[in-house]
């Protein structure tokens, strides 16, 4: 009996791109272009100022992200899982598409949160971003928690928020753990999430980078797939679960 390997995948925004959902965050995302919306998901414009929270809740009112449906390469990533290759998940993105595609939640690790929920930025409390936005929808334009009153917040990684110690010290586990390292649709120019492909190669897995672009981990990879994610990483992890 052959033990099959463990699978890493490192998943950024463009793995999300053919679900309709465009990269944010990134080093040439969105938010970084725009300096009015970034300050919507800035964490010290977001707590100071009621009128940058207003705003927020209206945009996040009008994204269709909560409305994206899982893509190719989502549903290839959950096969994998389906066909008895050991898998884990770290993702840069913030829709859950993963887990809408059929992978098990605890299979994926969210880097920088989850934008279908939301937290109070004081006490524990926890709820959906659906259940607030109906909210906002019945007239409240900056929705306080509703155990004590204080500020509510999507449960993502603000600008300006450091990322969970615990989740970031488990990616950094998986990544020495396996052996193969798959980076999906991330341009690995934003640390601490690139630099696990580094820590990776390090440990002796086999790297492998899919992404349009060149990214600064191009020459150390063991193979640099250019092709649409879409074909290419179904493809590709075919070929894992033989
Ligand atoms: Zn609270």
């Amino acid at each position: 009996m052959t033990t099959k390997p463990l699978v890493a995948i490192l998943s950024g925004a463009g793995v999300s791109t053919d679900s309709g959902i465009p990269d944010y965050r990134g080093p040439n995302g969105l938010w970084r272009r725009d300096p009015e919306a970034e300050k919507l998901v800035t964490y010290e414009y977001y707590m100071s100022d009621p009128e940058i929270r207003r705003r927020s809740w209206l945009m996040r009112r009008e994204s269709r992200a909560l409305h994206a449906e899982p893509n190719a390469a989502h549903r290839a990533v959950a096969e994998l899982e389906r066909s008895g290759v050991p898998v884990r998940v770290i993702t840069q993105n913030v829709d859950g598409l993963h887990q809408l595609a059929g992978l098990s939640a605890r299979k994926v690790l969210e880097l920088h949160g989850t934008a279908r929920e939301v937290v109070c930025t004081k006490c524990p409390a926890r709820g959906s971003m659906e259940d607030a936005l109906a909210r906002v929808d019945a007239g409240e334009d900056d929705p306080p928690c509703l155990e004590c009153g204080s500020v509510l917040k999507p449960a993502t990684v603000m600008f300006g928020e450091p990322l969970d110690p615990v989740v970031l010290g488990e990616a950094v586990a998986i990544t020495k753990a396996c052996q193969v390292f798959i980076a999906v649709g991330t341009s690995l120019q934003v640390q601490p999430a690139a630099g696990l492909a580094g820590v990776a190669a390090d440990h002796g897995a086999r790297l492998v980078i899919v992404n349009a672009e060149p990214t600064p981990y191009d020459e150390i990879a063991d193979e640099v797939v250019r092709e649409p994610i879409g074909t290419a990483l179904p493809e590709l992890l075919r070929g894992l679960s033989g």
